[in-house]
């Protein structure tokens, strides 16, 4: 049986493939001619590579072409890192029934040496990989998503019933700095539905509390906890050091103010509330032409006109529902995927076992983000401090609950 030898094979293929420099390369890349396809290994991409080359592994290299270009008449230029396993991929793609394919003299180790600009992506360590395997294999996350994850921040208002599960699940995603704003220490009536604290945080900070279960779950995350209680004095500096902010707060003067300073600071807000057997969650975001929470309650009602939340009590698993919806929302914002809550209010009743989203619309007579706003800077609504979690009941019957 006649055979031929690799160095054979090589020059056989030298005869039958063009191709080109890695000048002509350069000139045919900042003209936007030609596709450019890097079929080296994973490290050696991770190592440097060409800003804007497709990169499918040689042995991935027939099977993904065509999801970067499929058209068999387009220029395409096929580079490794000396130019011979490129040979090969381009016979492949010819026997694809591509025409136009080039493979690149001197590969990228010839467009380093020529002094050709490249980029060295951050990338993800073996135990990040393992870790957040089923992220990354998603279209919509993949690693580079993963990494808008890992260098986002996002501030939770409350280490309480929706703090706990939202924290805990931007922790599992890998999500860089959590901030948590809690004054308060755990209960033991709090274990019913804040999850992040345990038995053995009782009269714990809740901060402490929920820093430690973080930090055993992921040691990527860094959290940093903020002992006190938001005021108009301080609201300011630690929101401005987030990206998103997520609502868990169970008090009114709170809720307004965070609303407040998130529009001022144009900050996203992701907003819940949970009470008995209802919660609803939705994203305040004006720089997005969205509504904030003044668009749908203008002022804070009289103290003493609403009911208590503690009165009214909630199921403990529902913020666990809320608030983990909360992180879903956040996380939606961070990459860029899906249509964000804005403008819309999603509703959950338990006991039915139904969702509905209501259409919420920003109101041009708003306070804070309408046409003439009339509050420019932080209110205290010191007459609510100390008042349970209240609910509230809006003009056109929509219920606003606080969270418990
Ligand atoms: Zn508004």
């Amino acid at each position: 049986m006649a055979y031929i030898t690799s160095d054979q094979l090589l020059a056989k293929l030298r005869q039958e493939i063009k191709e080109i420099s890695v000048h002509e390369l350069a000139d045919k890349l900042d003209k936007g001619e030609i596709t450019l396809v890097d079929i080296r290994g994973r490290d050696e991409w991770d190592q440097g590579h060409i800003s804007g080359a497709a990169h499918i592994p040689r042995g991935f290299l027939e099977l993904q072409i065509e999801t970067r270009q499929a058209n068999r008449r387009k220029p395409i230029a096929v580079m490794c890192a000396g130019g011979v396993r490129s040979l090969l991929g381009a016979r492949d793609l010819q026997t694809m029934g591509y025409r136009n394919v080039v493979s690149v003299a001197g590969g990228f180790s010839g467009w380093k040496n020529a002094g050709y600009p490249f980029v060295v992506p951050r990338t993800l360590t073996p135990e990040q990989r393992n870790r957040y395997a089923r992220h990354i294999v998603m279209p919509e996350v993949g690693e580079e998503g993963q990494l808008k994850l890992m260098d986002a921040s996002v501030l939770l208002i409350g280490a309480g019933g929706l703090g706990s599960p939202a924290a805990i699940y931007l922790a599992a995603a890998g999500v860089g700095r959590i901030g948590l704003v809690d004054f308060d220490v755990v209960d033991t009536s709090n274990l019913q539905r804040q999850i992040i604290h345990r038995l053995d945080d009782v009269d714990k900070p809740k901060v402490e509390s929920a820093a430690h279960t973080i930090g055993q779950l992921n040691p990527d995350v860094s959290v940093i906890g903020h002992r006190t209680q938001i005021t108009s004095q301080n609201a300011f500096n630690i929101i401005s050091q987030y990206d998103i902010v997520i609502n868990g707060s169970d008090n009114f003067p709170t809720r307004y103010l965070v609303n407040d300073a998130c529009v001022l600071l144009g900050k996203p807000l992701v907003d819940a509330s949970v009470l008995r057997f209802e919660g609803q969650v939705t994203v305040f975001d004006t720089t997005k032409g969205g509504p904030c929470y003044r668009c749908l309650y203008p002022d804070p009602p009289p103290p003493g006109e609403v009911p208590s939340c503690a009165e009214g009590g909630v199921l403990g698993v529902l913020p666990g529902i809320i608030g983990s919806l909360e992180a879903l929302e956040a996380i939606k914002l961070i990459l860029g995927q899906g249509d964000p809550l804005v403008g819309r209010l999603l509703q959950y009743d338990a006991l039915d076992g139904e969702f509905r989203a209501l259409n919420i619309a920003k109101n041009p007579a708003c306070p804070v983000c309408g046409e003439h706003p009339t509050v420019t800077e932080l209110i205290d609504y010191n007459q609510f401090c100390g008042v349970p979690p209240v609910e509230v009941v809006s003009a056109n019957g929509a219920q606003a609950a606080v969270s418990a």
